[in-house]
């Protein structure tokens, strides 16, 4: 088989890989061809030796057992199966829930163990772990673990249950924009309207995302489905070579209301959802490839291990907090195909307003605690996009009363000094969302990073330090919850790395072995940290200035843990922990530390154990 150029490219490079890291992740998007690049891999570098493939999705599952049982010796893990693993095959398929002790076994017999949708890999979740712990401690010594996913970020803010835990890199495989200049996937045109009475702002999303449950009756409720409607009856007309599409719902509820509308315009359609059975859902969507059944409207089955190629126009009807999922869905209508030039994004969720062009999107792997909050704002990414230096355009809300009695309330892109028009209607009547909207200003975090770095040079230049330097038994013995955090943060300041990093894994490990240092030091003291609702920065201006919060003895000594780095590091040097510093505070202020703590990468038990 012929490899495109994006797999030929990390399979020439993929020796200097191995050589670097032993728990990494391939990251290319949705359609590019992943299972084909991991049966590469198993070709290229472990002719006859041993895999193990996991997966969180029977369906991957049957695709993986397809792709690989082509070239190689597999077979697919049964419940109940007994046998000692790898006997008469050499790539053993699983699902990591499935036999569990039998996984156990095959773990150190492994050369190369995979995890498809890696994504989904909870580092502290309970297979997993064991997994992890399995592989680090009876693993073979060269054996490689490896992810494969498109958005290797966690959906979850849990701080102990990030993708860096578990991997140590991302390699960044190729990319969106790259797939379509080789014309293995096609470009999205996003086609969103704002739905005016669907409000979202009261929802409570402490749970990480709006909960179906208020979701779907305030959708059903708004004219949601109606932009649906409209948008699609003019673009089905418009795609080649013949429509067929995907639609997005949060419940059956939704997808019901809005099945019984597709229908109504006259286009053949049908419902997948996870209750579906898996050979009725297999014939749907059988159906669906020839473009029989021209519209599947599903709840949450869509997302991951589905593939129709044909797929031209996806319509988005879920609101949503997690970039992951918008990235995954839209990425379904993106794989390449006869005739299909371009895919029509209708976007009436509000998503693409708020986290941008599933192209543009960014990857961590470590997702902040809340870091969901920003995409409440349903016009985030126009808010960011409003920074740009160069930037030149408007962002336009189309004010246009259409026919129906609707508004049009398509939102396009607009050049700056140039009359147009809506691209939806046609119309001129258009509101400015840049000047509408109030975009919440970043809060002020260069200013106190400079207050912090100067005036604690100029008080540590002023102290007396032979007196302070005795004074941390009782700093930290006096100190409030809010105290702790900012002898935390000293601490961190004073002993994290100075190094600088080349990829957000390697800052990341830095931070971790700071903060793992810092939770030595108090659960040795007996100190404990109460959990909190996170770092304020704002505590180290009161440490600086007021002590409303810090007092001063905190204050003091908290200074003079930092006062050598201020004076002996360059600036850079003094940045770098800076940054680091700040997010070792945020991790203990958020997870809190005591001598009951089990961390993926610190067990106060074993270490009081080990003293
Ligand atoms: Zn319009």
């Amino acid at each position: 088989m012929r490899l495109r150029n994006w797999q030929q490219e990390l399979i020439d490079g993929f020796p200097s890989i191995l050589a670097q890291h032993r728990r990494f992740i391939l990251k290319a998007p949705t359609g590019a061809g992943k299972t084909v690049l991991a049966s590469e891999i198993v070709s290229t570098f472990y002719p006859g030796r041993k895999i193990l493939v996991l997966c969180h999705r029977l369906v991957l599952l049957e695709q993986l057992e397809r792709a690989l049982g082509a070239n190689h010796r597999v077979r697919k893990l049964e419940v109940g199966d007994t046998e000692p693993p790898f006997q008469d095959y050499d790539i053993l398929l699983s699902t990591n829930m499935r036999a569990m002790d039998l996984l156990e076994d095959a773990i150190p017999m492994a050369d190369l163990i995979i995890v498809d949708e890696a994504h989904r890999v909870s580092p502290n979740g309970k297979s997993y772990k064991q997994i992890i712990k399995r592989f680090e401690e009876s693993g073979k010594p060269e054996a490689k673990f490896i992810g494969l996913t498109a958005s290797p970020e966690r959906r979850t803010g849990d701080q102990k249950d990030q993708l860096s835990l578990a991997f140590d890199a991302i390699i960044d495989c190729a990319d969106i924009e790259t797939l379509i200049a080789d014309g293995i996937l096609v470009p999205p045109i996003y086609r969103p309207h704002f739905v005016h009475d669907m409000d979202l702002t009261g929802i409570d999303i402490s749970s990480g995302d709006f909960p179906v449950a208020t979701l779907a009756p305030a959708i059903v409720k708004s004219s949601m489905i109606d932009y649906a409607m409209v948008a699609y009856a003019e673009e089905r007309g418009k795609v080649a070579p013949r429509p067929i599409s995907a639609w997005f719902c949060p419940d059956v509820t939704v997808a019901e209301a809005t099945l019984a509308r597709v229908q109504a315009l006259g286009v053949s359609a049908a419902i997948v959802t996870a209750k579906t059975p898996i050979r009725e859902r297999m014939k749907l969507l059988a159906s669906h490839e020839t473009g029989e059944i021209e519209a599947m409207v599903s709840v949450g089955v869509l997302a991951e291990g589905w593939d129709n190629p044909h797929c031209n126009i996806i319509v988005h009807l879920r609101p949503t907090l997690s970039k992951v999922l918008w990235g995954q869905t839209v990425g379904r209508g993106l794989r390449a195909a006869a005739n299909k030039t371009q895919c029509v994004v209708i976007d009436v969720s509000s998503n693409w307003s708020t986290f941008g062009p599933v192209e543009k999107l960014e990857w961590e792997l470590w997702s902040h605690r809340r870091s969901f909050e920003k995409y409440k704002n349903r016009f985030n990414w126009i808010g960011q996009e409003q920074s740009r230096e160069d930037k030149d355009f408007s962002y336009m809300l189309c004010e246009q009363k259409l026919a129906s009695g609707l508004r049009c309330s398509h939102i396009y892109r607009k050049p700056i000094h140039v009359d147009s028009q809506c691209p939806a209607c046609g119309s001129h009547v258009a509101a400015d969302i840049f000047q509408e909207q109030n975009f919440e200003d970043a809060p002020n975090e260069i200013s106190i990073r400079r207050l912090f770095l100067d005036r604690s040079r100029a008080l540590h230049q002023e102290m007396n330090q032979s007196v302070w330097s005795a004074m941390g038994g009782t700093a930290w013995k006096l100190a409030e919850p809010r105290e702790k955090i900012f002898l935390a943060f000293c601490m961190a300041f004073a002993n994290v790395s100075a190094e600088g990093t080349e990829s957000e894994s390697d800052f990341w490990n830095d931070v971790m072995a700071a903060e793992t240092e810092i939770r030595r030091f108090l659960v040795d003291r007996k100190i404990q940290m109460t959990k909190q609702n996170g770092f304020d920065i704002s505590t180290l201006a009161d440490a600086m200035l007021a002590g409303r919060h810090i007092r001063t003895v905190q204050a003091q000594y908290g200074i003079y843990l930092c006062g050598e780095v201020l004076e002996t590091c360059s600036s850079l040097e003094i940045e770098r922990k800076y940054s680091k510093a700040v997010k070792v505070a945020e991790r203990l202020a958020v997870l809190g530390c005591s001598a009951r703590d089990n961390l993926p990468y610190f067990n106060a038990a074993e270490h009081l154990a080990a003293e």
